[in-house]
């Protein structure tokens, strides 16, 4: 068996045996729904609805003019009580707050069946008003994706079903369980680039059972393509080397080497809102951790609190010493659940005191192993000694802006350096000074 993979990275222990076999469950509704105006990529999104108003499932409450944003919509039917800002995953955010009435009365275009579109136009407009975006973590608006410059001639689609992150497993079960309607999406966008071959669905080998599968069902002109299991497999530039073989340059997008990548459940929701009418209204969240009682897949709806996703699970077995949003790579560690799900939450992780600890902070000892793994050819080394001197003109002639912060340099680093959090740091100071200088 032919592995494809990337130069450069870690292996990784993956942690998903206690979830990958664990089919998606639905959460129970819960009392109130906070929709966050900026969970989206680009711009955050404008309230369509005031306090009071009565709002439908799948009715379009917020929405931009911005040209990288998308339109969020309510889950559940109910009163909007609220426009205020609200705790989520990106700090104080203006939230919409929605009175769940329990009736789940629906927008009446959700209950017609969609049509198939005949042109590129036509399947971007539906995407755009979905409020589609990366639903693997970025959340970039896919439409975005869908209409890259003209003289981009796309030659490959990837469905990027890496799922490298550790403990993770929402993807693997939509493969599993959603099966039509990812190999639906992806034939949706080659449609837009007008191509009958080219397709990936791109899986790690440690998900078999999903190879298998997908295999069985992909028509002609889609492969299913089996990546060696390393970390960050699922980082675009790396899946792209790793399935066609083609670079993308520095500061480029992967349009610029002829693809288009997608994340699998993203590639559903293409399907869903093009057959089915259906926006963005739920998404699968692994739920994992030895501080639950039922780690799992929970299939929860976008702006429950993430307190309803723990209780589907059975609660916490213990006090969780940390909670991560997303998963222990690159999600974001989060003071609480008392926030809500938003469309890129792919993850929720409560680690036992034991899991969480932090490893001994000491010195660099220049051993040079951050180095040797980085799969962006940086040197975290430096952009860590140089973020610590405040020295951002050193930090960006060391290229920090193409560290993809996939936290490979903090994982390696046998002093425990927080590496990835002084890039993150430097790189949120860096675009400051941009925004400054105008
Ligand atoms: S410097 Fe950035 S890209 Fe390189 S290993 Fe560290 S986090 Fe990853
Ligand atoms: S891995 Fe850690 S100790 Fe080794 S060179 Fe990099 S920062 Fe220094």
């Amino acid at each position: 068996m032919r592995l494809l993979t990337f130069k450069k990275g870690v292996h990784i222990p993956d942690h998903k045996s206690k979830t990958n076999q664990c089919a998606i469950v639905d959460t129970p509704p819960a009392e109130t729904y906070v929709f966050s105006l900026g969970q989206n990529g680009g711009a955050p999104c404008t309230p369509l609805v005031n306090k009071g108003d009565r709002v439908l499932r799948g009715q379009k409450i917020a929405d931009s003019e911005a040209l990288i944003s998308a339109p969020i919509h309510s889950s559940v039917s109910g009163e909007v009580v609220a426009i205020e800002p609200r705790l989520t995953n990106k700090g104080m955010q203006t939230c919409i707050v929605v009175k769940n009435d329990f009736l789940d009365e629906t927008v009446p275009s959700m209950k017609e069946q969609g049509n198939s579109p005949k042109t590129a136009e036509e399947i971007i407009k539906i995407v755009h008003e979905a409020g589609i975006i990366g639903l693997g973590g970025a959340g970039f608006p896919t439409h975005i994706k869908l209409a890259p410059p003209k003289d981009k001639v796309i030659t490959d689609v990837i469905v990027n079903a890496a799922e490298c992150e550790p403990y993770l497993t929402s993807d693997h079960r939509v493969l599993l369980e959603e099966t039509d309607d990812v190999i639906r999406g992806l034939l949706l966008v080659m449609q837009v680039f007008g191509l009958h071959t080219g397709g990936h669905i791109a899986i790690e080998e440690n998900k078999p059972d999903a190879i298998a599968l997908m295999r069985k069902q992909v028509p002609d002109g889609i492969a299913v393509d089996i990546l060696k299991k390393k970390y960050p497999q699922g980082s675009e530039k790396h899946l792209i080397y790793a399935v066609t073989g083609r670079e993308v340059p520095t500061g480029g997008l992967p349009a610029d080497a002829g693809v288009v990548v997608i994340n699998a459940d993203t590639a559903a929701s293409i399907s869903r809102a093009v057959y089915e009418h259906r926006p963005v209204l739920e998404r699968v969240v692994t739920v994992a951790g030895g501080a639950v009682n039922q780690p799992g897949n929970y299939r929860t709806r976008v702006g429950a609190p993430l307190s309803s996703v723990i209780e589907a699970a059975g609660g916490f077995s213990e006090e969780p010493a940390k909670l991560i949003l997303g998963g222990p790579m690159m999600g974001v560690t989060i003071p609480s659940v008392d926030m809500p799900a938003t469309k890129t939450t792919s993850g929720l992780l409560a680690f036992t005191a034991a899991e969480a600890e932090p490893p001994v902070h000491s010195h660099c000892i220049r051993c040079g192993r951050c180095a040797s793994l980085c799969p962006m050819n940086l040197l975290p080394l430096e952009l860590d000694k140089k973020e610590n001197l405040g020295d951002w003109d050193a930090c960006k002639e060391l290229h920090i802006l193409s560290c993809i912060e996939c936290g490979c340099c903090t994982y390696i680093c046998p002093a425990g350096r927080r590496i990835v959090e002084s890039i993150r740091r430097a790189k949120t100071e860096i675009r400051a000074q941009g925004r400054r200088n105008g």
